[in-house]
Parts: C-alpha cells; structure tokens; sequence
C-alpha cells in the first residue's frame, strides 16, 4: 500500500490521553504500514499535565521532562503536524487549523486544513472561570507549561524583590492565595512551603516564611478535595494545618482585583499572587463544532465506544468528552488516570476500525484510587484493586506510588526500557540541581 491510500488517523492533542494513543498506535499500525498516523498539537513539547503544580512552584524545570513531539514522532512512527485546531468540516472529513504565528507575531506556519478517516479529539481541558469578575486578569491558571514557569518566574521574582528592597516588606507581597481545594490546590499549596524554606536556604535570608509568606485556600465546598473520600480529605486536613496554611471552605470567590480577592460573605483576602484551580471546562470553540453534541461545559458527550453521539468517525477522549458512567450520576471524572485508561482501549478501538471490525469495546472507567502528593512532606490516598480492597496510603509509600503514575504515563510513551533508563538518570541528575529552580 502507498502512503497516500493508507487509512488516515489523525490525533487533535498531544497530552495524557493523546500522546499515548499517538505513540501506541504508531509503534503497532504505523510502524507495520497499516494506518497512517498524525498528531496534531497546539504547542511543540509536551509535559504531563499532572507535573504543572510543581513547575509552577519551581521544585520540577519544566525544560527537563518536556517531550519533543518531532522526536517522539519519528521514535514512534507517527506524523506531527503543529497547529492550533480551532474548527472542524465533518462532511470533508477536515480538520481546520489557525496561522501558527512566531515572533513578533509573523506568521510561520499558514492556516491549513488536515484531512482524516477517523478523528480523535484530545485537547483537554482550560480552568473554568465561571464568569467572575477579575479571575481572567489577576489569577493565574494552571492549564499549560508557559502559564506554569510564567508563575514560577514571578514567584522568584516576588522572592528576589522581598529580599533586596530597601523598604519593609508589604502583607500581600508574597501571599499566594489558591482558590479550589482539589488536589491541584492542595498539592501546589503543600509544594510552595516546601520551596519557601528552599529559599532561606539558597540564600534569601530576610525572608520568614511563617511571618512573611502566607499560604491560603478558598473553596466552595464545605470540605478539603471535595471529590475525593472524606478519609483522605482529613489527613490531608491535618497536614495543611500543620504546615499552617489557612482554609477558607464554605466560601465563593465573587471579585479578584490586584491586591486580593473578595469571598461572598464580604472576606477581603489579601494577596499578590493568586492561582485559580477551581474546575475545568472544554474550550468554548467546541461547543457544538460542526454540529456535535456539547454539554454545559462544552464537552464533547460520547458514547461508551468514546464516538461521539452524531459521529461514528469522530472519537474524543480525556477532560474534553464526557463519557457516561452506568451506575453513576455522574460522568466519567476529568483525570489523568481516565485519559490513559481510554487512550489504552483506543490503541485496540481503532485497530479493530482498521480492521474492518464493527464491534467496538466500550469503556469502563476503573477506579485504581487517588493520590494527593504533598511536596516533601508526605502524600495521602487510597489504592483500589480487585485482590487489594481499598486501601489506605500514607508516606513514602503513598509517595512513591504517586511518582510510579508519572513512570507508567513514560512507559506508555517510551517503552519500558526507555523510561527505566529515564528514570535512573532523573535519579542521578537530582543530587546534582538545585531542589528548587532559581533562575
Ligand atoms: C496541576 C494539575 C495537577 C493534576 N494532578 C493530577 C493527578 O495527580 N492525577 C490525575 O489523574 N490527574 C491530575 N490532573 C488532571 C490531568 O492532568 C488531566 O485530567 C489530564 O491531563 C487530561 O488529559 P487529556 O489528554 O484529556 O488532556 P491534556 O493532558 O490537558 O492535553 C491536552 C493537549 O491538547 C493540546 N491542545 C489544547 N488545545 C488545542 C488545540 N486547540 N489545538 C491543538 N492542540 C491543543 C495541549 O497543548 C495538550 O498537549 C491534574 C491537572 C493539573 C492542571
């Protein structure tokens, strides 16, 4: 068969979901000639999305686990196309992508249109602002890798300013508030203690973190990770109030100006900084893009096949499609626990497409548990298995459990030899960097 009458598989988002599905089908029917595989991607690296809160905290460089998309394409056997997809023509079968624009905004790569047999839709999730007044200004989301380091710089750059001007430091100056006490509130939360002591130790010694760096949490709902059993919400409690983060549960956000935030009841909480972790949504171009079922939160909905309801060619996956969950109220949760499990049921969906086959699996989302790092200190969760129970984690344990999803995500994407090698120079390079990134 020729390149050009090979079926077409194209692969809209690089991220937990769609990077594995690119890498496992290029590995398997790109490699064999079977299919033809493209990914496209907004950005040209991809970093685990799970690693965010670190980078933003500056305990992880992102530069250091960035995966090239042209690399991996070439080790995988798949095609990369950068674009940012912004619409769809599903009676051509196209996929629609913007000017990719450099420098000073020039345009590098004109708009182009890719065309597909069957489509996968990946690109996650953006936070969910809701409406309120100031969050799109003033706080800082943690939906990307630039979004991340753009934080980092201005921490160190709050750190660097607290140490050396010549008047007294202001309250709010280096007050972090993190509005959403999911587990992306918490661990950051947890992650930017760690490094405010890191930094009296690297030198900036005119700070006090328990005088000068306050860390506060504002949430909705009436409890700490809300999603999450009430088993692991309360140890994760203890710890929050140990390292003396103040809580404010029971409290919606209502204006965020400059210099703080305003909660419902009229709490005034002062603070330069702020990160908004308080839900996700699917970008707004996808509500109904050509015609495909939405929900309020502009996820594609899909059946258990993970085709969405109008399209039988077109599949979405991860925190951008809604998949049902029989015996739930709700549908499957936005993890990357979930992207992966779909990613892997994909790789055999679309190679049995491939096949001719008109029987397709359908999924079942598989709750293996949940793990709540925080920082250095410890990490809380639970393990669910079939021969296991529910099981309750805590500590090293928990900790080391909760780095072993980051290695099965590089497994996935590098083989298990790969990432053993990528696991054991991580290891050996950790002694010699800095813990935290000071530049
Ligand atoms: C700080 C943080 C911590 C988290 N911690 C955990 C955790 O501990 N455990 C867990 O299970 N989950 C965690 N999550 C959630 C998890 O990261 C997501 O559920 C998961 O990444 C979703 O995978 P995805 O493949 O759907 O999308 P993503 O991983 O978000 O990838 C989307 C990809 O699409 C690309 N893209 C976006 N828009 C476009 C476009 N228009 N055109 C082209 N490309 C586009 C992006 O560049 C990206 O590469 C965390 C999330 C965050 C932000």
């Amino acid at each position: 068969m020729t390149v050009a009458s090979l079926p077409r598989i194209v692969i809209v988002g690089g991220g937990a979901g769609g990077l594995e599905l690119a890498s496992r089908l290029g590995a398997t029917l790109g490699r064999r000639g079977r299919a033809y595989i493209t990914l496209v991607d907004a950005t040209l690296t991809h970093l685990w999305k799970p690693l965010l809160h670190e980078v933003a905290a500056g305990t992880l460089d992102s530069h250091e686990d960035a995966v090239d998309y042209l690399a991996q394409a070439r080790w995988r056997h798949f095609a990369f196309r950068l674009g940012r997809f912004e619409g769809l023509d599903r009676k051509q079968k196209l996929v629609h992508l913007v000017p990719t624009l450099g420098g000073g905004g020039r345009v590098v790569i004109p708009a182009r249109s890719i065309p597909y047999d069957l489509l996968v839709i990946a690109i996650g999730g953006v936070s969910n602002d809701f409406g309120i007044p100031g969050v799109r200004e003033h706080c800082t989301f943690l939906d990307s890798r630039e979004q991340a380091d753009a934080f980092q710089n201005r921490l160190l750059e709050n750190y660097l300013r607290a140490q050396t001007q010549p008047t007294p430091l202001r309250p709010e100056q280096l007050n972090v508030a993190i509005v959403g006490a999911g587990a992306t509130g918490v661990e950051l939360a947890a992650e930017l203690h760690h490094v405010a002591r890191q930094m009296v130790a690297y030198g900036f010694d005119r700070i006090v973190p328990e005088r000068d760096v306050r860390l506060v949490i504002i949430e909705a709902a009436e409890r700490i990770l809300p999603v999450l059993p009430e088993r692991i919400a309360k140890p994760a409690l203890r710890e929050l109030e140990r390292l003396n983060v103040t809580l404010h549960t029971g409290k919606r956000v209502e204006r965020v100006t400059p210099e703080g935030l305003f909660t419902h009841d009229g709490m005034h909480i002062p603070a330069e900084m702020k990160v908004w972790a308080a839900g996700i949504k699917a970008p707004d171009f996808l509500r109904e893009i050509d015609g495909l079922e939405t929900n309020r939160a502009n996820q594609l909905i899909v059946r258990r096949t993970l085709q969405t309801t109008r399209d039988d060619d077109i599949f979405a996956l991860g925190d951008c499609a809604s998949c049902p969950r029989p015996g739930h109220e709700r549908p499957v949760p936005p993890t990357a626990q979930a992207a992966h499990q779909q990613a892997s049921m994909l790789v055999r969906s679309l190679t049995r497409r491939i096949m001719g086959k008109a029987s397709l699996p359908e999924y079942v989302y598989r709750d293996y548990g949940s793990l709540v790092s925080l920082s250095e200190y410890t990490a809380i969760g639970n393990l669910m298995g079939n021969l296991t129970g529910d099981i309750r984690l805590e500590g090293w344990i928990a900790r080391l459990l909760y780095r072993s999803l980051y290695r099965m995500h590089q497994r996935a994407l590098f083989g298990t030899i790969r990432m053993g090698l990528i696991t054991a120079a991580d290891m050996l390079t950790r002694q010699t960097r800095p813990r935290t990134k000071l530049h």
